[in-house]
Formats: C-alpha cells, structure tokens, sequence
C-alpha cells in the first residue's frame, strides 16, 4: 500500500521551518509496512493545496496531512480537502460543547474562529486531540484512507500514536522480522536474495546497509496472522540456511549488543586498543548498559610513543613492518593480552586519510583479535571519507569479534 505525506505551511515552503512531520511519519508507516513513495509540501494556498491533494488521490492508498488544521484564516486543510472530494462542511454539537468547554475550563476568552474547529467533511470522524484544540480528522473514502493532523508536532504525535495507527492498519495485519549481517556488502547480498526463493504471498524482502552491517527486513502483510508469522519463520530459515556465516543477530540487534551477549555468556573480559577507530568500538561498547562487567578497558594508542608505552609494541617491529601493519596490529592486542585480567583483545590500525604513509593507501586497515590461544588479522582497505571509514573500521572489528568468539566457542 502506498503512502503519501503532504505538509501544509508556507513556513515550511519557505524554510522557516523544518518538515520533522514527514520524517516522523515517514519512519512510523514504514515500520508499518507502508511504501512512503511521496512527501509533498506546499503553501498555505487553496488552489495549490486542492491540486496536489487531487494528486496524491490519483497515486496513494494512505494520505495523511499534517498542518493547517487551526482556527486562523490561514488554516484551510479541511475546507480545502472537502472541496476536492465534494464534501459540504458540517458542524458537529458535541465537538462545539467540548471546544467551548476547553476555553472555560482554562479560563480563555473563545474566538467565534475557534468553532471552525467543531466543522468536519460530512461522514468523516474526528480524531481526539489530547494536546491542543484543533481535533484531526479521518476520511474513508472508498478503499482509501486520508488523516488530517495538526501542524504542531507535540499535538500530531500523540494524535498518530493513540489513534490513527490503529485506523489506518484496516484488516491487515504486519509482521516485520529482520536478520542482521555483517561482512557482505549490500549489493552482494542483494545478488544472492534476489537468487533465493523468497517470494511469498504478502511479503518483501529489503536491504538496509548502515555502518558496515545490513539488516534483511522481512515484511509481510496479510489477513492471517497465523499464516504471516510461519511465512516469515520459513523465510528466516531458509536466509539462515544461505547466509550462515554472515548472520550476527535477528530482530535488529546492534553488532555491539551481540559482541557483548557473547562476552556474558561465555563470561570473558574483553580490552580494546586502538589506533585508526579513536576509540569508536569503545564507545560503542560502553554505551550498552552493563557492560562493565565483561569490558575492562579500552586505550587510544593514537601515536608511535603510546604504542610503545602502553602497549609494549617494539620498536624493532615498528620500524621493520611500520605502523600501519599486521604485526603491529598483533602486537598491540598482545600487549592488552599481556596486562593480564583479559580473556580477549581487540586492535586496530590503520589510515582514516586524508593522507596515509609508508607508501601504502588511504583506507588501509588492520584488524586483530586475540585471546590466549589464538590470534586473527584482518585487512582491509575501505573508501570513503575520514570519519566513514573509521565507523565502519570499528564495526568490522566488532563482528570480526563476534566472528572469533562464534569460531572458539561453538
Ligand atoms: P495550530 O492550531 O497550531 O495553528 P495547525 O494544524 O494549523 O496548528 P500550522 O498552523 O500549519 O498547524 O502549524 C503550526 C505550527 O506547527 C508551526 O508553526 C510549526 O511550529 C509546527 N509545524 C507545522 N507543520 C510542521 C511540520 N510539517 N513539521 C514540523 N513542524 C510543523
Ligand atoms: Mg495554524
């Protein structure tokens, strides 16, 4: 089903505010399972508004119209939206009472503008406003649904979440799963998807990369629930059976979350050295709440002195292999090893860029990890900018972490 969201405000047009609506919206209806295929914005103008409103009937299922749903002369949605579906606008008596009421119970003087807002298309249904006067407004016209929602973000919120997502989710029911993976780029793993059976009825399979991971999202949508959730288990499965490897987690799961899952299940103590990732993978470790317990610490070995100092990297192997190597790399996790209290270690170095040395590229990286019986070295050379590179440095050495812990514990 797709969907559509229009913005209504010259104060938007002119860019005198920001469209957090559509983004908002746009993340909810995905997560619904809705395709958000248009976001739309226009002035607070009649006929420019009936035109793009007409549009958006011709092209989507779902409609929703955040703005200009309040008692000044400037608020047209609802006159506007009931003129291009031949609706006569009609007051509803219990809407006036309960604005009235509002304005007494609050001590305010009421405009006669502020009764604009008991008026609705006729057969349309209000939509209680729990933060402010200006109620919202749901249209059901033949299979399509169309919501008027407030401007103001603290009103048009509550007022998606308390109420239109449950009229605008109809008969159908969602399940949205997602298996997380890391090491195979997106494209890669489109090739493969798409090679796989996965087409059942009701459901979409996506890819979604972000700092070095990309989630399967699986969607589906149907009116047996029963059946969409043993599709998507069937589904799971047989991307489980291909992927194998690649699979770090379900459901959303960071990289971090399941490095440390697997710390506490295993009950081992892990300690970071860095060089190229700054600091990044501890950071994203001692985010999770908790972590202290299988974390020890993490030391920002960012020059050739603290290398030395803090980690007893040798000169001689410094000089011989350079900084930015895998003995290097070796060395600095051996040393964390070294310190004692640490089952597992994690090092990385490497050039974030612009510039590199030693004659090698920018984008180089090394990755060890190392416990007591085992060491791995990673290379790898990454594109992109400075800080791309060490975000997604520091998530391939958390999943190659994870990957270590996997390989020596199962
Ligand atoms: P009100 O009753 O407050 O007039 P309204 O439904 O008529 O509400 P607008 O007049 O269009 O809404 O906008 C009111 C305020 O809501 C704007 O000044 C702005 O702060 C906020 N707002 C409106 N539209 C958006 C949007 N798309 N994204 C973020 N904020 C918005
Ligand atoms: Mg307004």
């Amino acid at each position: 089903m797709i969907a559509e969201i229009i913005a209504v405000g010259t104060e938007i047009t002119l860019g005198s505010i920001v469209n957090t609506n559509a983004v908002y919206l746009s993340k909810r209806l995905s997560e619904m399972g809705f395709e958000v295929c248009y976001h739309t914005s226009v002035d607070d103008d009649k006929d420019r508004l009936s035109k793009v409103f007409a549009s958006s009937l011709e092209r989507s299922d779902i409609i929703i119209i955040t703005g200009g749903l309040g008692p000044t002369d400037d608020d047209l949605t609802k006159e506007t939206v009931a003129k291009v579906l031949g609706l006569e606008m009609v007051s509803d008596s219990s809407m006036e009472e309960q604005i009235k009421n509002i304005f007494t119970y609050s001590n305010r003087q009421m405009s006669s503008n502020n009764l604009k807002q008991a008026a609705k298309p006729f057969g349309t249904d209000f939509i209680p406003n729990s933060k402010g006067t200006a109620p919202g407004i749901f249209i059901k016209v033949s299979n399509k649904r169309i919501v008027l929602l407030p401007g103001p973000p603290r009103e048009m919120i509550p007022m998606f979440e308390d109420h239109v997502r449950d009229m605008i989710k109809g008969d159908l029911y969602i399940t949205i799963r997602s298996v997380n993976t890391i090491g195979v780029g997106e494209s890669t793993l489109e090739d493969i998807l798409r090679r796989m059976d996965l087409s059942l009825p009701g459901f979409s399979v996506n890819t979604y990369a972000s700092l070095g991971t990309v989630e399967i999202k699986i969607v589906g949508k149907g009116i047996n629930k029963d059946v969409l959730e043993r599709d998507s288990s069937i589904l799971i499965e047989r991307i489980k059976r291909k992927l194998g490897d690649s699979i770090y987690g379900f459901d959303n799961i960071s990289i971090e979350n399941a490095v440390l899952e697997m710390l506490e299940k295993n009950n081992l103590v892990l300690a970071t050295a860095e060089s190229v990732t700054g600091g990044e993978i501890a950071r994203r470790i001692t985010r999770i709440p908790g972590a202290s317990k299988f974390f020890k610490l993490g030391i920002v070995a960012y020059s050739e002195a603290a290398k030395i100092e803090e980690l007893n990297v040798s000169k001689e192997i410094l000089e011989k292999f350079g900084v930015v190597s895998p003995e290097t790399a070796k060395e600095m996790a051996r040393g964390l090893l070294l310190r004692g209290d640490v089952d597992i270690a994690v090092s990385t170095t490497g050039y974030a860029g612009p510039s590199s040395g030693e004659n090698k590229p920018v984008g180089l990286v090394y990755i060890c990890v190392m416990d007591k019986s085992r060491e791995e070295v990673l290379e790898r050379i990454f594109t992109g900018e400075r800080t791309a590179i060490q975000e997604r440095a520091a998530s391939l050495a958390l999943a190659q972490l994870y990957k270590f812990l996997n390989n020596s514990l199962t």
